[in-house]
């Protein structure tokens, strides 16, 4: 099988694996027990707090672990409005192409009266800035959009944003999550306040991630306790934390060559795709995106079936339409940058990663050439 699906997940690398197992057989105590047991694993922590941090781009101090980047959405989103509601401001702006977890938050919050504003994207996925300028006012609290987004790739202007929320006297929140390992974009460089990633998309484990707040903002705690200085409470997940730190420094040493190596393959799968047919529609192009990500339609194929036939060729991908009881929903990605319903629900996103080779993606063209050409031609047939 040839794994297009990077955007999804990562396999977690040997260094991650290997310093996760070291810490469940021996850094199991509690960091927060003063026995030397305890603070043996509290030094470990110190010291992972450290290396990711360096990774990220801020301070030690600046850093929160949390469950993931759902988590440190949800933590940045609801602090941030806090704040901002002490200083009598009570509005939110999002990007209408932000991950659905953060959608739904911004739908309850709704439900519960505050009002959430969507910035726009243009039809090539790219942020509407002039409607940022209409929709930052001085009576927001918090912007919050995606460093990339995880279904086109494209890149938010951020040193733009940072530039309009800060004139306007709000926070900016970054969804970093589908930066890391792509992009060479720091939080500290980035102009943003806060700033949510997760290990998991950066060959790390599964339900660890960060919040980085800058130095200075008081966040309200998510979860109420005593670790992570009172700002997330629960006892801390080391083995997890540890894979993060491992995964952060293993990637740090080859991050330059590999955002090279995925752009190399993104132009060569690309072009390849591009032409097999006419009615191969590449999504972004031309846009700062991130190298590794390449989303398509092919003619108005359903993505399920799409999907379907690439995995029958060896090939995994994913769709950026959601699935729910009532079926396939159309992607609001798509849907928000103008596409119909039935062209929302054909978007397949083939997303490389640094150990993906060539030859991956030739056998990919090559998959997609004998399973969705036949497919096409008779879609071209029946639409003339
Ligand atoms: N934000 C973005 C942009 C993502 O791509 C994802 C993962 O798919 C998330 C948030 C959620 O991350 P996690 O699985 O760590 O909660």
């Amino acid at each position: 099988m040839t794994y297009f699906d990077h955007n999804a997940t990562t396999q977690p690398c040997a260094e991650a694996i290997e310093e996760m197992q070291d810490a469940l057989v021996k850094l199991w105590a509690n960091p927060s027990s003063t026995h030397a047991a305890g603070q043996a694993a509290r030094s470990a922590l110190a010291d992972a707090r450290t290396r990711v941090a360096r990774f990220l781009g801020c301070q030690g101090a600046e850093l929160v672990f949390t469950s993931g980047a759902t988590e440190a959405n949800h933590m940045a989103i609801l602090g941030g409005l806090a704040l901002g509601r002490v200083r009598g401001r009570q509005r939110v702006v999002l990007s209408a192409v932000e991950h659905p977890g953060l959608l739904a938050l911004a739908a309850r919050l709704r439900a519960e009266g505050v009002v959430v504003d969507m910035i726009p994207v243009h039809r090539d996925g790219s942020l509407d800035l002039q409607a940022a300028d209409r929709l930052i006012g001085d009576d927001v609290a918090l912007v919050s959009v995606m460093g990339a987004n995880n279904e086109t790739g494209v890149c938010m202007p951020l040193d733009e944003l940072a530039l309009r929320a800060h004139a306007a006297g709000a926070l900016l929140h970054v969804d970093a999550t589908q930066l890391i390992g792509k992009s060479l974009r720091r939080f500290d460089t980035s102009g943003a306040d806060l700033w949510s990633t997760s290990a998991h998309k950066l060959h790390g484990p599964k339900g660890v991630g960060a919040l980085v707040v800058r130095k200075g903002l008081a966040l309200p705690a998510l979860l109420s306790g005593r670790q992570e200085r009172q700002r997330r409470g629960g006892t801390e997940n080391l083995p997890g934390i540890l894979g993060f730190a491992a995964a952060a420094e293993r990637a740090s040493l080859t991050l330059a060559a590999d955002i090279a190596h995925m752009q190399g393959l993104q132009e060569r799968l690309e072009r390849g795709l591009l032409a097999l047919s006419p009615q191969v529609h590449l999504y972004g192009e031309g846009r700062a995106r991130l190298p590794n990500t390449t989303l398509l339609r092919f003619g108005t194929l359903d993505a399920d079936l799409v999907l379907t036939r690439l995995e029958r060729g060896g090939v995994l991908a994913s769709s950026g339409a959601a699935c729910s009881a009532g079926g396939t929903q159309p992607s609001h990605v798509l849907l928000a940058m103008g596409e119909s319903p039935e062209q929302a629900k054909a978007g397949i996103r083939l997303s490389t990663g640094r150990d993906t080779t060539v030859d991956d993606v030739d056998r990919c063209v090559a998959v997609v050439t004998a399973q969705l050409l036949p497919l096409l031609a008779e879609e071209a047939v029946a639409t003339p």
